[in-house]
């Protein structure tokens, strides 16, 4: 029998909403926006006093649906409108909004529900709707062999399989197979044929963070390349924007600075695509991905399904995230955003680019102005790509800053800098302990060498190998140890290649 049919009636789901989960709310989504704790706000505004976060009336109507599936795993997508805000008056029992769900649509497996949300006469959500995926682990509809003769043959495959024209240190030799996948369904269609043909698969954004080895890779390289922002914006709600994986990461900021969507803007100018982002949760001047992903939507390759992980379950720290510590299970297919409206910044928090500004660490400032002053940063360091540039045919940062325990970071000289890192560790800057090393700028040789510009790029000055570019690593790395009893771990993922043990 199956789980759902068309016409079917979830069971109705009540919840209670008070002042105190609004400010719970605020503090666990980082939204302080006074209209949800402060009625003279709030009536500022027109409205008629406190409200509860759109998000929160999204998010509380979704266990509607988790609840009748039992996995949130299922989920596959969730989108509202946002018509009426839900009023939270001060008293012990607050607001109520309830929620109710039916079947729409059922399709190879996938179920379509309506739902509707109630707040005593209003209707708070419009258009609302969910779909989720067969109780089994998904199958394949849309990856059958038929759509992956599609995929495989339809679609142009790149011409080049060299992947030195495929990765911004310009290295690596050619893959078996380089497919472009230009949708979501070729992308999980290619990687679960290669799964189950026990074929090798290095998912590809744009080579930004890549060292592959002159050998090539040994199985078919996938190239991210679906497209698609889609945004629900609302000014109680802010900006809930879903953005394709394969989309350029430099592009999605420069439009949500055009659109006044707050929170990416000092991420400007990093090169490569927005699937990679939640990789190593991508950060530059102040800020980090993880402060505006609300969720992220994979592929599993171990377990063959869609998952969504919402930002608490991504297991973001710095420069990293469970998509990074399980190398290869996860295929990034969607980012959710989660942004405030407005033309004015975060607060800067990076005291140079305060500097550049002319503001104190704190203030907030035009936000177009701050991506131009982040690329004017960018652009002296030798971190905005530029063909014409060798000291930008790099992979950015090679080597992490290293977070130490207190006795390694005792060792250290007493001017090295030192950033408090949480439970008690202390992170060090990498740039600090390579340039201390006495290694500076422009240290290498013809074909590979630190940037001329700033010591933590390596880069290829035309015509490196991957062995050029892992000598000098190795280089670095052991005089670094040497001298600080510090061991460098690379930021670059390194493909078909390691560098040389560095003993300390
Ligand atoms: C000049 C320059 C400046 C840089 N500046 C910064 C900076 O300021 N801050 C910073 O954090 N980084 C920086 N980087 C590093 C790099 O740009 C980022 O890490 C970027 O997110 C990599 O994106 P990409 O699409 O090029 O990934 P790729 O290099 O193609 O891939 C990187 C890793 O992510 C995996 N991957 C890619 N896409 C997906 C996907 N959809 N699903 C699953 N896995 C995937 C790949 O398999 C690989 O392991 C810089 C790099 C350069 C060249």
């Amino acid at each position: 029998m199956p789980e759902f049919t068309v016409g079917q009636v979830l069971p109705e789901l009540r919840v209670k909403v008070t002042r105190s989960t609004v400010v719970r709310y605020s503090g666990a989504s980082t939204d302080f926006n006074e209209i949800h704790f402060s009625d003279r706000h709030a009536r500022a505004i027109g409205l008629p006093g406190v409200v509860a976060h759109g998000m929160w009336t999204m998010g509380a109507g979704l266990k509607l649906v988790t609840d009748a599936v039992g996995d949130p795993g299922r989920v596959l997508s969730y989108f509202v409108r946002f018509t009426r805000p839900v009023v939270v008056p001060d008293t012990d029992d607050g607001t109520e909004v309830v929620y109710s769900g039916k079947v729409t649509e059922v399709a190879d497996g996938i179920a379509k529900i309506a739902l509707t949300a109630t707040c005593g006469d209003d209707a708070v959500l419009g258009a609302a709707r969910a779909e989720v995926s067969p109780a089994r682990r998904l199958a394949l509809s849309s990856c059958s062999a038929d759509r992956f003769e599609v995929a495989s043959t339809g679609r142009p495959i790149d011409p080049s399989p060299l992947l030195r024209d495929h990765t911004t240190l310009r290295v690596g030799g050619a893959a078996d197979r380089f497919v472009v996948a230009g949708s979501e369904a070729e992308l999980i269609s290619i990687v679960t044929d290669c799964d189950e043909r026990g074929v090798p698969v290095l998912i590809l954004g744009g080579g930004s963070n890549l060292l592959v080895a002159d050998a090539g890779f040994p199985g078919t390289v996938v190239r991210v390349a679906n497209t698609g922002i889609e945004a629900d914006v609302s000014a109680c709600g802010g900006a809930a924007v879903r953005v394709a994986a394969g989309v350029d990461w430099d592009d999605f900021v420069a439009h949500a600075v055009a659109q006044e969507w707050c929170g990416i803007e000092t991420l400007s100018g990093i090169p490569g695509s927005v699937g990679a982002t939640p990789i190593q949760n991508v950060g530059a001047y102040g800020a980090e991905v993880a402060q505006t992903i609300s969720s992220v939507r994979t592929w599993d390759r171990r377990d063959r399904a869609q998952k969504t992980f919402p930002v608490v379950d991504c297991g973001f720290g710095y420069r990293t995230s469970r998509f990074k510590r399980e190398p290869g299970r996860y295929v990034v297919l969607e980012v959710s955003y989660q942004f405030t409206l407005g033309n004015l910044s975060r607060p800067i928090a990076y005291s140079e680019l305060a500097g550049r500004l002319g503001v104190e660490v704190g203030a907030r400032v035009d936000s177009r102005l701050v991506r131009e002053k982040v690329l004017e940063i960018r652009r002296g360091k030798g971190m905005v790509l530029d063909p014409s540039d060798h000291d930008t045919w790099s992979a950015g940062s090679f080597f992490t800053n290293p977070i130490l325990d207190a006795d390694a970071a005792g060792a250290l000289p007493d001017d090295a800098p030192r950033f408090p890192a949480g439970g008690g560790r202390v992170k060090t800057s990498a740039a600090w302990l390579i340039q201390h090393a006495g290694f500076s700028r422009g240290y290498g040789n013809a074909r590979a060498a630190l940037s001329g510009k700033h010591v933590l790029a390596l880069t290829n000055r035309g015509g490196a190998s991957a062995a050029d570019l892992v000598e000098v690593a190795g280089q670095v790395r052991a005089g670094v140890a040497e001298r600080f009893g510090v061991t460098l771990v690379p930021e670059v993922n390194l493909i078909g290649l390691e560098l040389p043990e560095a003993s300390s």
